[in-house]
């Protein structure tokens, strides 16, 4: 990870690379595809990511880095189509039958209004967690203007069929899409401005950044929010067998308590437990039939991706 202060770039490496931090001219830097070596170093800034989280919450630190690295952001978590098909509730007030609109069809929407259309290579999460139960190869989609400055050999520029085809894949391959606007990402490609870039990621349980929500500072992590109107409950079918809390969920925000599964506040409303209990004791359901529309909103607002 890497913070930036005043002109520059301030990288953190793991000790044994030999160094703490290395910097280098932010003015130059945002003007320019992000060269290879610099992805490199970020790799090795993986392993110590909470760390760095935890910092945050030391409180001035956590105000600068929330400035220089979140600010603007707005991510939604959206949850798998598979797990919202079988519990959403039918909205009978509303014109449009709420059960037609899946989560994917937000992702959908973006990349057919896109002008812009940008595949990474590899998923740098995976990549440098070495991965081994989630496709390397499915790395982030950007959309927008913005995604033109990113180093040609860290991806490639698709085309929309191509994008949609591509994000049908990743779901396939299990991984839950994440979309919105991300100021690290737009620094760590070099991709500027932060408004004309919109992330859409395509993340494992295992291996993703996000996983440090519950160790940054409360004022970052509200930036990543669940979708509109989610709600994830345990029912009275758990058994408290303890599937759910074996590394189904990136954020570990289920525990077992007194022999049954207890979901904190941390929860993201991703649904990954809902596929793995075995007694389908878990339930997502979405009570705002216009969370089609609030998320477009959302996202809308805060990145223009035309
Ligand atoms: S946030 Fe998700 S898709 Fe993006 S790089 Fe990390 S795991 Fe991969
Ligand atoms: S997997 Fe299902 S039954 Fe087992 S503890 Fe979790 S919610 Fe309960
Ligand atoms: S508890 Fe965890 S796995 Fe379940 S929906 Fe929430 S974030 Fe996802």
């Amino acid at each position: 990870m890497f913070i930036v202060y005043g002109q520059h770039i301030l990288c953190f490496v793991p000790p044994e690379s030999g160094s703490i931090a290395i910097s280098m001219p932010y003015e130059q830097e945002i003007t320019m595809a992000r060269p290879l070596w610099f992805v490199a170093l970020l790799k090795k800034t993986f392993p110590n990511r909470r760390m760095i989280a935890l910092m945050t919450r030391v409180p001035l630190l956590g105000r600068l880095v929330d400035k220089m690295v979140f600010e603007n952001d707005d991510i939604i978590y959206l949850p798998k189509d598979s797990v919202v098909q079988k519990t959403i509730p039918i909205q009978k007030s509303v014109q449009r039958p709420v059960e037609t609109v899946l989560p994917s069809q937000i992702v959908e929407h973006f990349i057919k209004k896109a002008n812009y259309h940008w595949i990474m290579n590899f998923c740098i999460c995976r990549s440098a967690s070495k991965c081994k139960d989630y496709p390397i190869e499915y790395g982030c989609l950007f959309l927008g203007e913005a995604s033109l400055m990113i180093n040609p050999q860290l991806g490639r520029r698709v085309t929309k069929e191509e994008a949609l085809d591509y994000v049908r894949r990743c779901r396939e391959a299990g991984l839950v899409h994440l979309i919105g606007r991300n100021k690290l990402d737009s620094m760590w490609l070099g991709a500027q401005p932060g408004n004309k870039l919109l992330t859409v990621c395509n993340c494992c349980p295992c291996c993703c950044l996000w996983k440090i929500l519950p160790d940054l500072t409360p004022g970052i992590g509200r930036k990543i929010t669940s979708m509109s109107g989610v709600h994830v409950k345990v029912t009275d079918r758990c058994e408290g067998c303890g599937t759910c809390t074996q590394g189904s969920c990136f954020v570990n925000a289920i525990s077992l308590v007194d022999d049954r599964a207890v979901i904190s506040k941390e929860c993201r409303g991703c649904g990954r437990c809902v596929e793995v209990c075995p007694n389908k004791a878990i339930e997502l359901t979405i009570d705002d039939p216009e969370y089609f529309e609030d998320s477009v909103r959302r996202i809308t607002a805060a990145v223009n991706v035309e």
